[in-house]
Protein backbone atom coordinates (compact mmCIF):
# COMPACT_ATOMS: atom_id res chain seq x y z
CA UNK A 1 0.00 0.00 0.00
CA UNK A 2 1.13 3.25 -0.73
CA UNK A 3 1.37 5.55 2.43
CA UNK A 4 0.16 9.32 1.93
CA UNK A 5 2.57 12.06 2.02
CA UNK A 6 1.61 14.97 4.44
CA UNK A 7 3.00 18.09 4.47
CA UNK A 8 5.00 19.13 7.68
CA UNK A 9 2.64 22.04 8.29
CA UNK A 10 -0.46 20.27 7.98
CA UNK A 11 -2.35 20.05 11.28
CA UNK A 12 -3.11 16.85 12.76
CA UNK A 13 -6.51 16.05 12.56
CA UNK A 14 -7.74 14.86 16.03
CA UNK A 15 -8.73 11.45 16.11
CA UNK A 16 -12.49 12.22 17.43
CA UNK A 17 -12.63 14.41 14.32
CA UNK A 18 -11.74 11.66 12.11
CA UNK A 19 -13.95 9.43 13.60
CA UNK A 20 -17.05 11.79 13.40
CA UNK A 21 -16.12 12.46 9.87
CA UNK A 22 -16.21 8.57 9.05
CA UNK A 23 -19.13 8.15 10.87
CA UNK A 24 -20.89 10.48 8.79
CA UNK A 25 -19.48 8.95 5.24
CA UNK A 26 -21.11 5.20 6.96
CA UNK A 27 -24.33 7.23 8.02
CA UNK A 28 -24.85 8.45 4.24
CA UNK A 29 -23.82 4.95 2.66
CA UNK A 30 -26.29 3.52 4.75
CA UNK A 31 -28.92 6.11 4.31
CA UNK A 32 -28.31 5.21 0.63
CA UNK A 33 -28.75 1.96 0.42
CA UNK A 34 -31.82 2.00 2.48
CA UNK A 35 -32.99 4.79 0.35
CA UNK A 36 -32.89 3.65 -3.77
CA UNK A 37 -34.94 0.87 -4.96
CA UNK A 38 -33.91 -3.10 -5.52
CA UNK A 39 -33.14 -2.45 -9.38
CA UNK A 40 -31.07 0.29 -8.39
CA UNK A 41 -29.30 -1.19 -5.51
CA UNK A 42 -28.20 -4.55 -7.64
CA UNK A 43 -27.69 -2.30 -10.68
CA UNK A 44 -25.34 -0.08 -8.46
CA UNK A 45 -23.48 -3.37 -7.41
CA UNK A 46 -19.91 -2.50 -8.26
CA UNK A 47 -20.28 0.90 -7.27
CA UNK A 48 -21.51 -0.18 -3.68
CA UNK A 49 -17.99 -2.90 -3.95
CA UNK A 50 -15.75 0.35 -4.23
CA UNK A 51 -17.69 2.02 -1.56
CA UNK A 52 -17.34 -0.64 0.94
CA UNK A 53 -14.03 -1.02 -0.03
CA UNK A 54 -12.98 2.42 0.61
CA UNK A 55 -14.89 2.50 3.64
CA UNK A 56 -12.95 -0.15 5.22
CA UNK A 57 -9.60 0.99 4.38
CA UNK A 58 -10.61 4.52 6.02
CA UNK A 59 -12.00 2.69 8.77
CA UNK A 60 -8.32 0.88 9.49
CA UNK A 61 -6.43 3.89 9.10
CA UNK A 62 -9.11 5.45 11.84
CA UNK A 63 -9.11 2.32 14.06
CA UNK A 64 -6.34 0.62 13.03
CA UNK A 65 -6.39 -2.89 12.04
CA UNK A 66 -9.52 -5.00 13.26
CA UNK A 67 -9.50 -7.08 15.82
CA UNK A 68 -9.90 -11.34 15.79
CA UNK A 69 -14.06 -10.72 15.73
CA UNK A 70 -14.30 -7.33 14.26
CA UNK A 71 -16.00 -6.45 11.44
CA UNK A 72 -14.15 -4.17 8.24
CA UNK A 73 -17.21 -1.80 8.70
CA UNK A 74 -18.79 0.37 11.69
CA UNK A 75 -21.37 -0.23 13.91
CA UNK A 76 -24.61 0.59 12.77
CA UNK A 77 -26.53 1.76 15.83
CA UNK A 78 -23.12 4.39 17.56
CA UNK A 79 -20.97 4.48 14.36
CA UNK A 80 -18.31 5.17 16.61
CA UNK A 81 -16.61 1.99 17.15
CA UNK A 82 -15.70 -1.26 14.71
CA UNK A 83 -18.82 -4.00 14.75
CA UNK A 84 -19.00 -7.59 15.85
CA UNK A 85 -18.54 -10.16 13.30
CA UNK A 86 -20.68 -13.22 13.41
CA UNK A 87 -24.20 -11.70 14.88
CA UNK A 88 -27.44 -13.01 14.11
CA UNK A 89 -29.81 -11.21 11.53
CA UNK A 90 -32.77 -8.69 13.23
CA UNK A 91 -36.39 -9.78 13.34
CA UNK A 92 -36.63 -8.41 9.55
CA UNK A 93 -33.85 -10.97 8.21
CA UNK A 94 -30.71 -8.27 8.08
CA UNK A 95 -27.34 -8.88 9.78
CA UNK A 96 -26.74 -7.13 12.96
CA UNK A 97 -24.16 -5.07 12.13
CA UNK A 98 -23.54 -3.55 15.72
CA UNK A 99 -20.64 -3.19 18.33
CA UNK A 100 -20.47 -4.90 21.65
CA UNK A 101 -22.03 -2.15 23.63
CA UNK A 102 -24.86 -1.52 20.61
CA UNK A 103 -25.27 -5.33 20.39
CA UNK A 104 -25.63 -5.72 24.63
CA UNK A 105 -28.33 -3.01 24.01
CA UNK A 106 -30.24 -4.44 20.90
CA UNK A 107 -30.53 -8.14 23.34
CA UNK A 108 -32.13 -5.91 26.37
CA UNK A 109 -34.39 -4.09 24.02
CA UNK A 110 -35.55 -7.58 22.39
CA UNK A 111 -35.85 -8.94 25.96
CA UNK A 112 -37.98 -6.02 27.18
CA UNK A 113 -40.22 -6.24 23.59
CA UNK A 114 -40.79 -10.08 23.85
CA UNK A 115 -41.71 -9.56 27.91
CA UNK A 116 -44.55 -7.16 27.01
CA UNK A 117 -48.13 -8.37 26.73
CA UNK A 118 -49.03 -8.57 23.53
CA UNK A 119 -51.65 -6.18 21.61
CA UNK A 120 -55.28 -8.37 21.47
CA UNK A 121 -55.61 -9.39 18.04
CA UNK A 122 -58.37 -7.31 16.32
CA UNK A 123 -59.73 -10.37 14.15
CA UNK A 124 -60.23 -13.53 16.16
CA UNK A 125 -57.59 -16.06 15.28
CA UNK A 126 -57.89 -18.32 12.48
CA UNK A 127 -58.50 -22.02 13.34
CA UNK A 128 -55.89 -24.28 12.72
CA UNK A 129 -53.15 -21.79 13.01
CA UNK A 130 -50.69 -21.35 15.42
CA UNK A 131 -50.84 -17.48 16.37
CA UNK A 132 -47.65 -17.55 18.93
CA UNK A 133 -44.72 -15.84 16.99
CA UNK A 134 -41.31 -17.67 16.48
CA UNK A 135 -39.08 -18.31 19.28
ZN1 LIG B 1 -22.23 0.80 18.37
Amino acid sequence: MVGVRVKKQQKTIPIQQQREALAALHRLRKAYSEDISYEVFKARESLRDETLQALSLFTDMVYGERAFGQSFLLCDGCHMARALNSLPCDERGFYLFLCATCYQQYQQQQARVQAEPREPETAPPVEGLQQEGTS
